[in-house]
Formats: structure tokens, C-alpha cells, sequence
């Protein structure tokens, strides 16, 4: 069993509360991410669980064991540093063999490790190299090599992919994905970077300031975002926010920004419509924002006029950086086939069905 729970655990480095009551349960086999911005404890978390930092507070457990006095080697876990630490002047095959010689594997046991390590991560034409003789991507595969050949229980990732060109650390998200199917091992990662989360985990959990904000499946955090944090941190570009009022005239719910105003579909209307008269966060995601005549069918019409402040040409898209007659900004992710330039009024339209609505005081989700 290679589940991991973290119960009401805290870690305070003097006055800074680092991790602040962390409860997750993750699943054996599972690829739980951690994400946020910096400084908001993912990486302690993660160093906890390693045996690296001594809990503060609370319990963190490997399986059924209790594993908060247990020192790191004997907690069945490996973990791969966003450095690597390569001992350099070792060889490849040393470097991944040398855990194992410190636990006096047998040799013939740590030879068969490492070559199927390196069969997997397809490094083994590069066993005789000095990490200095190898790119970093190679390097990175040697570190999860070093990882893989302790044939652990859990494997703890600290951002191993940001020392990788943008183009390569694409190429090792889909290695590691495959990897993770391949072991069928408990994966636990930490990263900064919403798409590596998205792309790859199973589970995210989200955190700031030490506390954790949600924990879910990429698609129910995109979709269903607990609070206006998560909203804004899960995609990109982020959603866009405005302050808003709901307001009922002549039986139909509308979103009044100041600068707009925009119908709700009556199927959102029943759920909205306790809110009337209130001031919300109206959030909407930059996908859900369309161009006229390039609006897609189903979506309620609607006056909304904007002017263009920038454009950036995606290809298969545009992004509009657009203001609002009152001076707000924000973006739409639109149809290529619009012709829009800096300082001209668009008409555009809103899907309303993927609108969110936050609460301004607490900015948790209302609906
Ligand atoms: P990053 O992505 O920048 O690594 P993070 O989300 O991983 O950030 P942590 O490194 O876990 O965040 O740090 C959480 C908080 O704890 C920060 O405020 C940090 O300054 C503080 N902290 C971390 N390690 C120590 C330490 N050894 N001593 C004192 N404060 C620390």
C-alpha cells in the first residue's frame, strides 16, 4: 500500500506558518500534483513527507504507518530535485546505481536495475557518460533514473522540469505521464506551473499561503472552481473577473458590471437567482468570451461593446486584450477568422452557461 495522508499537519519555520492544517488522502497509484504560486508551501509539503523537514505538527502517513520519526531512507520513497544533484564526477550507471551500493544491493541486483531503469527512460547508450557530457533533458531522465532503480513506494517530484526548454519540457510531461502508467506507482509532484498540473496529475491540489484551497480532478477545478484563487490560477489566461450586481428586470436575471450587462439563461437563472440584488465577482473565462458574427449557436444575444487594446495571433486563435466603456480590462480567447485592431469597438458575446459568480467579501463560489 502506497497511499499517502497528511492529517492536520502544520510546519512553522518561526513566525511563518509554511503549511497550515494540510488534510489530503492520496490514493495508491495515484499522480496527485501540487501547485501554487511561490512561497505558498508546496514544496515544504512535499519535504515533509520526504523525512526533510520534521513536522511540526500532525501526522503524516505512508500506507497505515505513521512515518513522522522515521528518518527518510527508511520511508520507502524517492525523490527527484529540480537540480538533479548528480554526484559529477560519477558516471551515469554510478550515479543511479550509487543508492543501491549504500544498501549493499547485491551487484548482480543493482546491475539489472539500472539497465531496466535506463531501457525505460531510454538513457542506456549513456551509462559510461559524466552528467557534464549530457544535455538537460538527459540529465533530468538520469535523476528519475536514480529514483526509479530504489523501486519505491512513492516517488516525491520538486519541479523537475524547470531547468528544460520550454519545447522539452512538453516532450517529458508526456514522458512522465507514460512513466506513471508504466510503474503504476503512487506520484507525488509539486510545480508552480498550472499547465504541468493540468496536463498530468490525476488529483491537484491547489495551495496559498500554506493553505490548501482545493483538491480535485483537472477538469472539476477548471469547471467548478472553489474560489476566486483557484478560478484565476487554473488557466490560461486566467478568467476574467468583474465586479458585478444581479439584477432582475422584467423577469429576466441579468449580470450588470457597469460596463456591460448580460442576460442569464434561465437554466442558470434558477440557481442565480437567490443572489438578486446582490454584489458578486462575475468570472468568466476568456474562451467564453466570442467576437461577433463568429459566436457560437446557443448563446444568448447580447450587447456587449468593447474596444480592442491589443491583439495577439495564436494561429488557430486570437487573444483580445480588450476595455470596457467604464476602463476594465479583459481578455477573449476568439475565432482566428476576426478582424480586430488595436483602438476599434467589437460587439461581442458572452457563453453564459460557463459564467461563475463568487461571493466579493469571502471570494468563495456562490454558484
Ligand atoms: P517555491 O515555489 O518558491 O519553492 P513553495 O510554494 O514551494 O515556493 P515553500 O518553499 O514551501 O513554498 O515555502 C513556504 C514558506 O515557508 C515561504 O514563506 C518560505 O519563505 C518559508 N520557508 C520555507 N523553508 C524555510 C526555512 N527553511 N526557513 C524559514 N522559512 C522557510
Amino acid at each position: 500500500m502506497a497511499s499517502v495522508t497528511y492529517d492536520h499537519v502544520y510546519k512553522r519555520f518561526g513566525d511563518v506558518v509554511a503549511v497550515n492544517d494540510l488534510n489530503v488522502h492520496i490514493e495508491d497509484k495515484e499522480f496527485l500534483v501540487f501547485v501554487g504560486p511561490s512561497g505558498c508551501g508546496k514544496t515544504t509539503s512535499l519535504r515533509l513527507l520526504a523525512g526533510l523537514e520534521e513536522i511540526s505538527e500532525g501526522n503524516i502517513m505512508i500506507g497505515d504507518r505513521i512515518v513522522n520519526d522515521v528518518p527518510p531512507k527508511d520511508r520507502d520513497i524517492a525523490m527527484v530535485f529540480q537540480s538533479y544533484a548528480l554526484y559529477p564526477h560519477m558516471s551515469v550507471y554510478d550515479n543511479m546505481a550509487f543508492g543501491l551500493k549504500l544498501r549493499k544491493t547485491p551487484k548482480s541486483e543493482i546491475d539489472r536495475r539500472v539497465k531496466e531503469a535506463a531501457e525505460i527512460l531510454d538513457i542506456g547508450h549513456l551509462l559510461d557518460r559524466k552528467p557534464k557530457q549530457l544535455s538537460g533533458g538527459q540529465r533530468q531522465r538520469v535523476a528519475v533514473g536514480r529514483a526509479i532503480v530504489r523501486e519505491p513506494a512513492v516517488f516525491l517530484f520538486d519541479e523537475p522540469l524547470s531547468n528544460l526548454d520550454a519545447k522539452l519540457r512538453v516532450q517529458t510531461r508526456a514522458q512522465l505521464t507514460r512513466l506513471h502508467q508504466r510503474l503504476a506507482t503512487t506520484f507525488i509532484y509539486v510545480t508552480h506551473d498550472q499547465v504541468e498540473a493540468m496536463t498530468m496529475a490525476s488529483r491537484i491540489a491547489v495551495m496559498k499561503d500554506g493553505i490548501l484551497q482545493q483538491i480535485d480532478t483537472p477538469q472539476h477545478l477548471y469547471d467548478h472552481p472553489h474560489n476566486v484563487f483557484v478560478a484565476g490560477f487554473i488557466g490560461s489566461p486566467s478568467m476574467n473577473f468583474f465586479d458585478a450586481t444581479l439584477v432582475e428586470t422584467d423577469g429576466k436575471l441579468e449580470v450588470n458590471t457597469g460596463g456591460f450587462r448580460v442576460e442569464v439563461p434561465e437554466e442558470k437563472a434558477k440557481e442565480w437567482r437567490q443572489f438578486k440584488g446582490r454584489e458578486v465577482i462575475f468570472g468568466i473565462r476568456p474562451e467564453d468570451i466570442h467576437a461577433k458574427p463568429f459566436v457560437p449557436p446557443g448563446i444568448l444575444e447580447s450587447d456587449i461593446r468593447a474596444t480592442v487594446d491589443v491583439t495577439e495571433l495564436m494561429g488557430n486563435e486570437i487573444f483580445l486584450y480588450m476595455v470596457t466603456k467604464d476602463n476594465k480590462q479583459f481578455i477573449a480567447r476568439v475565432d482566428p477568422r476576426v478582424q480586430a485592431h488595436p483602438g476599434e469597438e467589437l460587439e461581442m458575446a458572452i457563453n453564459m452557461s460557463n459564467a461563475h459568480i463568487f461571493d466579493p467579501k469571502t471570494e468563495v463560489s456562490l454558484a
